[in-house]
């Protein structure tokens, strides 16, 4: 998408023309998300091959790791799923915690955003924190 293209989209008044192009955007990368959720999911096979020339230290990891990187594709698929459906629901481009207009540039970066970045942060904060309690209770729960 070329940057004039895209000044254009914002200046235009016609919300649900707007939002064509990006709409058509999302729907292309949840495309390519969803193949590459299921390549992986197609070769269990020749993953388990790769792994048994490796410790078994390791082998936790990359099984750790793909797991993160499988949960980081199903999230990034179910973020665009609400992003269309902010376009559908014409609030498409507000942050969703404050309802302030989302900063262009960071749309034209990551369409799938939803919230204005001082939410963002906000959110990470309370995360990191529901993160270290839910690993807590996982802890106390394991010890008795
Ligand atoms: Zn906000």
């Amino acid at each position: 998408m070329s940057r004039s293209r895209t000044q254009q989209k914002f200046e235009s008044t016609d919300t649900s023309e707007r939002w064509q192009e990006t709409e058509q955007e999302l729907g292309a990368q949840r495309k390519k998300l969803l193949s590459e959720l299921s390549t992986d999911c197609e070769s269990p096979d020749e993953l388990a091959d790769g792994w048994q020339d490796r410790d078994s230290a390791s082998e936790s990891e990359i099984r750790d790791l793909e797991f993160g990187h499988r949960e980081a594709l199903r999230k990034r698929i179910l973020e665009i799923d609400r992003a269309v459906e902010r376009i559908k629901l014409n609030t498409y481009g507000r942050c969703v915690k404050c309802g302030r207009a989302i900063n262009p540039k960071r749309l034209a970066e990551q369409p799938e955003v939803s919230s204005c970045l001082a939410c963002r942060r906000k959110f990470e904060d309370e995360a990191k924190r529901i993160n270290l309690r839910a690993v807590w209770g996982v802890s106390q729960s394991l010890m008795k």
